[in-house]
């Protein structure tokens, strides 16, 4: 049999060019279906003028926008947060699913000045501070995951129901189980750590208090006014004396010495977190995962009171927390 070397040739070349085109789609499925150059966020900046720092805009593809303010030394550092941020965001939101309009989180600011004090107008915001001027420090890294992917979820609540107020078991229980959820995928050996202090502060409150208030009870606490006017501008200070409540955009952050004589019991407050916590981790474990997601926005567009939602466990899935919220 006679060989066609130049067919033959002709066809080795044609097979491994159309391999390497094989191949070539190939990676670059991979690449569009693991996201590994693509950037599914914009973001703009905005410089600073008298009445506030300078920000990033970032808009993210998937349906969320939100803004982070920096100041002077802490551009390199809130750019560099972005990334945490989306991914922070991204696992809160697979919990709290969006109706209509896009969620409106809470903004970040960064700063060098720990004294930094948040102006009295505009969006809710939250302060980081940042100890590398280079850079985002790892300490503030670590905040933007633990603080985020709490607070988030407050500012969140009245957003994705119709309520302004449910039981605070099931404000704090929730955003805990988030904040858990998130963490533990995002940074789970810190979570490990965050969880342990919080099994060691109900075990010392319990061996401390014979009696303590029922989770259903559980109410806010108070700080004293001098803990609170050293957090806000002389502006925020007479927003507080005309209305009294602190500005709609500032948000406060308090020390165990913080607090009122009578609500000194810091113990019995933090163990609250951790017992909610623990509530919202029964009802998923019994429901299921897709259940207790469900349940969770009907709960949030109910307004329900805490007897209700005890009810309304007890009817849809057949599970009785009450025992739970007597602790
Ligand atoms: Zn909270």
């Amino acid at each position: 049999m006679k060989i066609n070397y130049l067919l033959l040739t002709k066809l080795s070349i044609l097979l491994f060019t159309y391999n390497r085109i094989k191949l070539v789609f190939a990676i670059l499925c991979l690449f569009l279906k693991f996201n590994l150059y693509s950037q599914d966020y914009k973001f703009s900046k905005s410089d600073a003028d008298a009445k506030d720092l300078a920000y990033y805009k970032v808009v993210v593809n998937t349906g969320f926008e939100y803004k982070v303010y920096f100041d002077v030394k802490n551009e390199t550092a809130a750019f560099q947060a972005i990334p945490h941020l989306n991914k922070t965001y991204k696992e809160i939101l697979k919990v709290f699913k969006a109706k209509e309009n896009s969620p409106k989180f809470a903004d970040v600011v960064i700063v060098s000045n720990k004294d930094y004090k948040l102006p009295v107008l505009g969006n809710k915001k939250w302060k980081i501070q940042n100890d590398d001027s280079a850079s985002l420090s790892i300490k503030a890294k670590d905040e933007i995951y633990s603080l985020m992917s709490h607070e988030q979820v407050h500012a969140l609540q009245n957003q994705f129901g119709n309520c302004n107020k449910l039981p605070r078991w099931f404000e704090e229980g929730q955003a805990m189980w988030i904040e858990g959820k998130t963490l533990s995928y995002l940074t789970p050996k810190k979570w490990n750590i965050r969880l342990n202090n919080f099994k060691q502060i109900k075990e010392d409150e319990e061996s401390k208090n014979k009696k303590t208030t029922a989770l259903e009870n559980w109410k806010g606490v108070g700080f004293s006014i001098e803990a609170i006017k050293k957090q806000l501008t002389p502006e925020g200070i007479k927003y507080l004396e005309k209305h009294g409540v602190t500005p709609p955009g500032v948000t406060l952050s308090f020390k165990p010495s913080d607090f009122k004589e009578e609500n000194h019991d810091i113990l019995s407050h933090a163990s609250k977190y951790f017992k909610s916590y623990m509530v919202f981790n029964l009802i998923e474990d019994k429901i299921g995962i897709k259940e207790f997601i469900k349940w969770n926005s009907h709960v949030l567009n109910k307004c329900y009171s805490s007897n209700e939602i005890v009810n309304s466990l007890k009817e849809e899935y057949n599970l009785d927390i009450n025992k739970e919220l007597k602790k």
